[in-house]
This record gives structure tokens, C-alpha cells and sequence, in this order.
């Protein structure tokens, strides 16, 4: 079994409490991997090492930043096979997903890489006898939290602004999905950073994410998780005034016009319900049909559904593996149970398997519910699994408002082949992004973030590095 260690300061070191945990593959519950268990003490550590490094990173020439971010790029294409492995091992991931998922996150570090050479400041108009220069500066040491769902986009597209922008990063993955992080910490070592630019930190995060979080010398926190999380991140952050980015939870509507062409979408809609078994956040939580379409559209989704491919992540021609952990299957069955009991119709899944290959491992096979009624809980709660909430609307009004009848706002989709019509929903939909006819939102150059409860700032694009800078006004006297 491999024993991984934490990177600090350019270092492999253990935690210092010499405490470790294990690795769990969730498609056959075999342990693959130890831990460190990290605390307060490994936190300091990470920071004071974060904080040396800071002056000399934030003051290299941009070009020369620049070029150290594209050999990281360039090393993890070259460390892809590796990243996959280990991302198939510790989160179950397909095995094309998590190919994948590797490549577009070099492309989150390449962009980083580039655009940040494009990074300027201002030179507001002349007043008389002064010259003023807005300056754009790193914020300094910033905090990177992610979640299990998936780590090697939520690390690249942080770190890579982040470090990108000038700033010297911690990282603190997920403790259930820690491996591709640590991994990843291989290629960092080899792209020649000064040492304690980037620095790996894993352990709970009630203690290791709260002491950053809380810590005084950490000037920014970036967080993707839950909203649950993110409240009590910004509690201990406000403690010395942290810079935050937050990027939380979703209940994301689905809108069906009559006029779509449902041949078209159905598959769409299938296949991104069960990508990353639903634990992604910007799946379709709420499925809005019109009236008129309804039944033949959840007909053909509950066929189509059928067809995607649940098994090992290993395999090849495997769409859907299984849900992260005993601890996540057992929470997506228990909202599934709530659902049944307020009144939804079950009308596919909601049973564990037991058969081959699915005795061993956490599996939650595709689900499908209508009669979705507004307030219960399937309505309002991010369930994180492949099952799909459907429900009727007849008018635009009356989607409308109860499309936006949820604390979050993350994102929204909308069909339809009156794009005029489609674009007047996403402009009133309270979300972040909104896709019309399958437009794609999540990509290096588009930024990404959500509203209400679903967080703020962004990530991605332009607007994703600026997140990572502050302004400075230095005017110079001319008398
Ligand atoms: P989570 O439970 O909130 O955990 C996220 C991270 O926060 C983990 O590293 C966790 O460490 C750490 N953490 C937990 N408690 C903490 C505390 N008190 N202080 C500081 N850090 C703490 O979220 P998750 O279950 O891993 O991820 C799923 C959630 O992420 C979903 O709600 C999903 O919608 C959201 N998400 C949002 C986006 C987006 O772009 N908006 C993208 C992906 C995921 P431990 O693992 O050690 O507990």
C-alpha cells in the first residue's frame, strides 16, 4: 500500500503528530493508500513556509512566473496516466472521465499561465502636479479548500489563478479525496518553484480547513464546497477580515419548453445526470417540463437513463461509477426515502444493488422521481447522486418564479428552439451561468460562480485571476 506525505516548503514531510489515515476505493471498499493525518501545528508550518516564499514569488518578472506555470501544464499532460489512476482509485471516476477531466485542467493552468501576462493596472486621468498609478498586486497567502466531487479541476483552476496572479498557495483537499492532490504534489516538485510556493496539507477539515481559515498570516480563502461549509468558513475568516471566494452548492433548474427538441436533449440530460454519479455541482437538480411534453419526455429520459453504462471505472466503455463513499450513498438513499415519503413518484431506482460487480462498493443506481412538489425536500436540497426530480409547469411566469424559488443559484439550462424566448427565461433566472440549448458554461475563458446561497466571486477567465489581486493607488507628486 503507498504511503503518501504531505508538501510543504518543498518538502515530503509526514504530520508531525507522526498520525496517519487510509484510502478507501468506493467501487470495491478495498484500502488503497495511507495519510497523513495533519493538524494545527502541520498548518503553521504550511503558512510560515507560504509566507517566506511569498516576497520572492510575487516579485518575479511576470514571464518568468508565467513560464514555471506552463512546465507544470506541460508535466501533469506528461503525468496524466498517473493523475488518472489515482483519481479512478480514490473517487471511483470512469476511466475516460477522469482522462478527461486531467487534460481539461491543464488547459486551466495553461490559460492562467497566459493571461495573466494581461493582467494590468490603470493609469487614472492626470491631475494637476501628481501621477497616479493604479497598481494591480497578489493578495499574498492563499488558502485553497476543495471538495471530494473533483479535485483536479477545483486545484488547477485555483492554484493556477492564484499563483498565476502572484500569490504563494496552501492547498487543503478533501479528506476523503486527497490522493490526486498529493500526487500532484510530485509534479510541483519538479517544476522548480521556490520552495514553499505551493505547499499540500491534508487532514479534517474542522481543524486543518478552520486553522487556515482562522490563521492570521493567510490573506485570502479560496473555498469550493458546501454552503454549510462556506458559512462557517466565512464565521472564522471574518475573524481578521480574509479575503473570501466562494463556490457552494446548487439546485439547478432544467427548463423543457414545449417547442424544444426533446430527441435532442433527452441524451444530454441523461448522460449529465449521471456525470460524476450527479456529484457534480452544477447538475440538473430540478427538471421543469411543460405540461404538454411532459409525459413523453420522462418516458423517453427513463429509457434513455437506462442505457448509461454503471460499473467499473476501469472499464472503458463505463459512463457512471459509484458514489464517493458508504457516508455519501447512504445521505443520497436517506433524501431518496424523504422523497418517497413526501409524496413524489419513485418511478426508476431508488434500490441499493446487491448483484455482481455491485456487491462490494458504494453504488446509488439512476433515479428517476416526478410529481416533485415545491418545499419538500427533493425540491430544495442538492442531493449529489443520479437522480432526477421532475416536475410540470405551463407558463413562462410560473417557471420562472419557481425555477428561482431556492436559496441557491448556481446555474440553470434552458431548451427551446425560440432562442428569443429561451434568452428572456436565462435573464431572469437568479443563477450564475445559464446555458440555452446545451451552451456550454464551464470553461478556462468563461467565469464561473454562483449567487445567493450558491456563493460569490468567480473563477475561470479574467474575472477568476482579478479575484487573486488587489488594487493599490500609488500617485507620485510633480511639483
Ligand atoms: P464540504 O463538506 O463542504 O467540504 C469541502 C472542503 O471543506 C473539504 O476539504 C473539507 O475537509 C473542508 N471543510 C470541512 N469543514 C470545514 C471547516 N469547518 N472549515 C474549513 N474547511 C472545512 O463539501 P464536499 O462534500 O467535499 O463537496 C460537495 C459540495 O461542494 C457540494 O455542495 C457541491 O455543490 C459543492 N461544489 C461546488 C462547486 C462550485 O463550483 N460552486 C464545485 C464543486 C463542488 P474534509 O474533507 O476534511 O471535511
Amino acid at each position: 500500500m503507498e504511503q503518501f506525505k504531505m508538501y510543504i516548503g518543498g518538502k515530503w514531510v509526514d504530520a508531525i503528530s507522526g498520525k496517519t489515515y487510509q484510502a478507501i476505493n468506493p467501487a470495491t471498499e478495498e484500502t488503497v493508500a495511507e495519510i497523513p493525518l495533519g493538524g494545527v501545528d502541520d498548518v503553521n508550518l504550511a503558512v510560515a513556509a507560504a509566507r517566506k516564499s511569498f516576497p520572492i514569488w510575487s516579485q518575479m518578472p511576470q514571464s518568468e512566473r508565467s513560464r514555471l506555470l506552463e512546465k507544470m501544464a506541460a508535466l501533469q499532460r506528461e503525468f496524466a496516466g498517473e493523475l488518472t489512476k489515482w483519481e479512478i482509485l480514490d473517487h471511483g471516476t470512469p476511466v475516460r472521465i477522469a482522462r478527461m477531466q486531467s487534460s481539461f485542467s491543464s488547459g486551466n493552468i495553461e490559460y492562467c499561465a497566459q493571461a495573466a501576462r494581461a493582467l494590468m493596472g490603470s493609469a487614472p486621468p492626470p491631475s494637476p502636479g501628481a501621477m497616479t498609478c493604479v497598481v494591480r498586486e497578489p493578495v499574498g497567502v492563499a488558502a485553497i479548500i476543495i471538495p471530494w466531487n473533483s479535485p483536479i479541476l477545483m486545484l488547477t483552476s485555483k492554484a493556477g489563478a492564484a499563483l498565476a496572479a502572484g500569490n504563494t498557495v496552501i492547498i487543503k483537499p478533501a479528506s476523503i479525496d486527497s490522493l490526486v492532490t498529493l500526487k500532484y504534489g510530485e509534479i510541483i516538485d519538479k517544476v522548480g518553484f521556490p520552495p514553499g510556493t505551493i505547499n499540500i496539507i491534508t487532514g479534517p477539515g474542522g481543524t486543518v480547513g478552520e486553522a487556515l481559515a482562522s490563521h492570521p498570516d493567510v490573506n485570502f480563502v479560496s473555498f469550493t464546497g458546501s454552503s454549510e461549509t462556506g458559512k462557517q468558513i466565512m464565521k472564522v475568516a471574518s475573524q481578521t477580515l480574509k479575503r473570501a471566494q466562494m463556490e457552494l452548492g446548487g439546485k439547478n433548474p432544467f427548463i423543457v419548453l414545449e417547442d424544444a427538441d426533446i430527441d435532442k436533449i433527452i441524451p444530454m440530460a441523461a448522460r449529465g445526470l449521471c456525470f460524476n454519479t450527479g456529484m457534480v455541482c452544477a447538475s440538473p437538480g430540478r427538471f421543469y417540463i411543460h405540461e404538454k411534453i411532459h409525459d413523453e419526455f420522462v418516458k423517453k429520459f427513463i429509457t434513455e437513463i437506462q442505457k448509461v453504462v454503471v460499473g467499473d471505472p476501469d472499464d472503458e466503455k463505463t459512463e457512471m461509477g459509484p458514489v464517493v463513499s458508504a457516508e455519501h450513498r447512504d445521505k443520497v438513499e436517506g433524501l431518496i426515502k424523504k422523497g418517497v415519503a413526501e409524496g413524489a413518484k419513485l418511478l426508476l431506482g431508488g434500490k441499493r444493488p446487491s448483484q455482481p460487480p455491485f456487491n462490494k462498493g458504494y453504488w446509488v443506481m439512476p433515479t428517476v422521481f416526478t410529481g416533485v412538489k415545491p418545499g419538500t425536500t427533493l425540491f430544495k436540497e442538492e442531493i449529489f447522486g443520479p437522480v432526477a426530480c421532475f416536475m410540470k409547469f405551463s407558463t413562462d411566469e410560473e417557471v420562472l418564479a419557481s425555477a428561482n424559488d431556492n436559496v441557491y443559484g448556481l446555474s440553470a439550462g434552458v431548451y427551446s428552439r425560440d432562442t428569443a424566448r429561451a434568452y428572456r427565461i436565462a435573464s431572469r433566472i437568479n443563477a450564475g451561468a445559464v446555458g440555452i440549448n446545451g451552451g456550454r458554461t464551464l470553461t478556462a475563458e468563461t467565469p464561473w460562480g454562483g449567487f445567493k446561497e450558491s456563493g460569490f466571486g468567480k473563477e475561470n477567465s479574467m474575472y477568476g485571476l482579478e479575484e487573486y489581486t488587489q488594487l493599490k493607488v500609488i500617485s507620485i507628486g510633480m511639483q
